[in-house]
């Protein structure tokens, strides 16, 4: 069960990015699904676990754009909430270096608060594993992590105040560099700070050791094209390695949203926290190997490298 964002992505090619107050021509427009809820959650079903969607868009032309990918992966839709306004949308600028700017409209999304994630107990009692994200209201996170029977994964992604019980919940939590450091700023703070530790060079693993003895059962840190570390009591608290496999990366963008769909989806299925790293690496660098988000994702049957 994934409970989450769906936005539709407004991707605009142009030589260069437009500088304020300037206009430039774009090369081309294309409308494609995104959002991090929908894009793990199309990662997981793609490689075939069972996957049930809570989310929500509005009433406008840019909700059957949003969910266009979920569909066409086999997500169990009958969850989603309709909400009268705009859908998510992300307007993205990619310049001729690859460099992205992104402007997120939420929408919808915001509407994704305990209410609606209560509605939705039943389910959350009983699925096998509860994603969550950043990009819905910090309530609705809480909400569902309160009322998860089975394994939460929680992608910290982007990093914000959730109250620490969340994260002492996340079985993985799964960040990335950057986020790792918020999620620890924010549970050795008690809650406060965002702004990540501060204390000098601090090396990956060692964030990921910090995580584990601030009360984390379990903790992924993605690191690119180097891989993931992963840690866990039932792994004597050694920070394990798992390299990501070599490949000529053309678009990174919704790689780490491969990566978590896929370790769900492995996790689910009854793998080992590392067994389902190891899949949720070649996955991520399947991911990078295409163009787009929910596009580049591998299907069941796919050769990953
Ligand atoms: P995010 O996009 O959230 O910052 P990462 O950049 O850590 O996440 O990427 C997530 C996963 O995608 C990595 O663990 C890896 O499996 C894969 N990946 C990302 N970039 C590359 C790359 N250049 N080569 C191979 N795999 C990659």
């Amino acid at each position: 069960m994934v409970v989450g964002s769906a936005n539709a992505d407004l991707l605009a090619r142009t030589a260069v990015h437009p500088a304020p107050g300037e206009t430039v021509l774009g090369r081309d427009l294309a409308v494609l699904p995104g959002g991090k809820g929908a894009n793990q959650a199309v990662a997981a079903a793609r490689l075939g676990a069972r996957v049930a969607f809570v989310g929500a868009v509005g009433d406008d032309e840019f909700a059957d754009a949003a969910t266009s990918g979920l569909r066409e992966a086999g997500v169990d839709l009958e969850r989603l909430v309709v909400v009268p306004g705009g859908t998510g949308v992300a307007v993205v600028t990619v310049a001729a270096d690859g460099e992205n700017s992104i402007v997120v409209i939420p929408g919808a999304n915001a509407s994704v608060g305990p209410d609606v994630v209560r509605r939705h107990a039943d389910l959350l009692a009983t699925a096998d594993v509860v994603v969550l994200q950043g990009e819905i209201p910090r309530a609705g996170i809480e909400a569902a992590a309160q009322l998860a029977g089975g394994r939460v994964v929680m992608n910290l992604a982007p990093v914000i105040d959730v109250e620490p019980g969340v994260l002492r919940r996340a079985d993985p939590l799964v960040v990335n560099e950057h986020e790792a450091h918020g999620a620890l700023g924010l549970l050795e703070s008690g809650g406060v700070n965002l702004g990540g530790v501060t204390d000098g060079d601090v090396t990956d693993d060692a964030v990921v050791a910090r995580l584990r003895a601030a009360g984390v059962p379990s903790v992924v840190l993605t690191r690119g094209a180097h891989g993931a570390l992963a840690a866990a009591a039932d792994l004597d608290d050694e920070v394990v390695a798992v390299p990501a496999p070599h490949v000529e990366a053309v678009d990174t963008t919704g790689a780490g949203d491969a990566f978590v769909g896929a370790l769900a989806a492995e996790l689910a299925r009854g793998s080992g926290l590392v067994d389902a790293a190891r899949v949720a690496v070649r996955v991520g660098a399947f991911a990078v190997r295409g163009p787009g988000a929910q596009p580049s994702y591998p299907w069941a049957g796919d050769d990953l490298p």
